[in-house]
């Protein structure tokens, strides 16, 4: 088959494989062909931090879909198989060993990595890092009573790492730069709930101190020493200290890339036939009027949707408003909304917070940027949604309180 019915898709994350399911969704009839850099066909990534590392979910349940799906639907997956480069020129992308594949659109969905600890140490094994199925294969493994972990970051996926370990017994330590996990995006009275969380069950905490080193014997590791000089003994590590977007390969191309990929609102890259979504993806925003990268997997599911859309010529306007959920021991929560470190003023609190089923609110000059709830699934996040959709100025002593409808705030 030529190249101009040929959609070729590089990354096969949720985003690469919700948008091979929307093209044939949506009717496409030529080549599609998903290359995927890992050997295990697409799947969701919050599982590897929640139900599967919980040992709640079957680790078949992460997949986007079954793998005889893709076959089923006339999907060439091409697992094992990194795209080493893209010619926009010549419509062309590489893969390793050489071959060639033509495309007549391409999406460019090839995710985040995680960011390295670079300590002395830090190459050891037992200093791991949770990206891949596999390692939450390892980790699964490790994670019993007794064992004793040391969680590097109070960020989400150190802290969701922290509540699986304690729900296996295992001894958790977490150690995190700022004085409290989460501080910079939650605010400090929520982030105070999160580490009263992990305290009540058992986890200490080591704030405002850093990894100056991991110390190991024959190879296995022993301890981490913090900045401030504690030595914590451990018999595994796990770094959770943000991820670093795969900007490379569009960056190499000649695509225009800062902190992402640069696309317009329909998902384009610089060059026309050039789509980019997921975590890679530096949205061009209609409603929040500004350009966003998001890294969650809603973002992922509908970027993927909109780009697969977008290449077949549809109008696309993407202005679906960032969503996060967390699930730790008895908390769950749902955010919603753009609120940025130092985009927000104030965060306004509506309910029972130390009885954690409460509203918090992220306002800047009395508009709500971003809204979540903890453990309030009767109301959920969709009025919460509605009123940062509608941009409207509410009062902050009306939105603190619980007998004033969200509407009327
Ligand atoms: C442990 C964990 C827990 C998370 N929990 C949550 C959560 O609770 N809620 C939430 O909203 N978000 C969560 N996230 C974030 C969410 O999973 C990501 O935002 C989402 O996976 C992004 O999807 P993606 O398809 O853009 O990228 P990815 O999922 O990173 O997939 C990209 C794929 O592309 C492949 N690739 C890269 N380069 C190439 C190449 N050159 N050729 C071929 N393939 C390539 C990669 O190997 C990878 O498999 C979590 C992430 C992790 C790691």
């Amino acid at each position: 088959m030529s190249a101009e019915r040929t959609f070729v898709i590089v990354g096969g994350g949720l985003a690469g494989a919700k948008a091979a399911e929307t093209l044939r969704a949506e009717g496409f009839d030529g080549r599609v062909v998903l290359f995927a850099a890992e050997t295990e066909p697409p799947y969701e990534r919050p599982p590897l931090s929640k139900g599967y590392l919980l040992g709640s979910d079957e680790r078949a349940s992460a997949f986007v879909h079954p793998s005889e799906w893709y076959s089923e639907h006339g999907i060439d997956l091409q697992l094992g198989s990194p795209v080493e480069a893209v010619h926009p020129a010549e419509h062309v992308v590489e893969i390793a060993g050489g071959e060639r594949v033509g495309y007549e659109k391409l999406l460019l969905a090839t995710g985040s990595q995680p960011r390295r600890l670079e300590v002395p140490g830090a190459e050891l094994d037992d200093v791991r890092y949770l990206r891949e199925l596999s390692d939450a294969d390892h980790l699964l493994d490790q994670l019993d009573v007794g064992h004793r972990v040391v969680v590097v970051g109070g960020g989400w996926i150190g802290l969701e790492v922290a509540a699986a370990a304690r729900t296996h017994g295992a001894d958790v330590d977490l150690i995190e730069i700022a004085d409290q996990p989460l501080h910079d995006v939650m605010g400090a009275e929520v982030a105070a709930v999160f580490a009263d969380l992990h305290r009540e069950n058992g986890v200490d905490l080591h704030l405002g101190t850093g990894v100056r080193e991991v110390i190991g014997d024959a190879g296995r590791v022993v301890a981490v020493i913090t900045t401030r000089g504690e030595e914590i003994m451990a018999d595994t590590v796990v770094v959770g200290v943000g991820a670093r977007p795969l900007v490379d390969l569009a960056a190499a191309a000649g695509l225009t890339v800062d902190d992402g990929v640069l696309v317009d609102a329909a998902l384009r890259t610089s060059d026309p036939d050039i789509y980019a979504a997921g975590d890679i993806a530096g949205i061009e925003h209609p409603l929040l009027g500004t350009r966003i990268r998001v890294e969650h997997w809603s973002n992922a599911a509908d970027t993927g949707t909109a780009a697969a859309r977008s290449m077949l010529g549809h109008d696309v306007s993407y202005d679906r408003l960032p969503f996060f959920f967390t699930d730790q021991y008895d908390l769950g929560m749902e955010y919603v909304g753009h609120a940025p470190p130092g985009a927000y003023g104030d965060v306004v609190l509506r309910g029972d917070v130390p009885g954690r089923a409460f509203q918090a609110f992220w306002t800047d000059d009395n508009r709500v940027l971003a809204g979540m709830h903890v453990n309030l699934w009767d109301t959920g996040i969709g009025p919460i949604e509605e009123l940062i959709r509608s941009g409207r100025a509410v009062d902050a002593a009306r939105l603190a309180d619980p007998a004033v409808p969200l509407e009327e705030v």
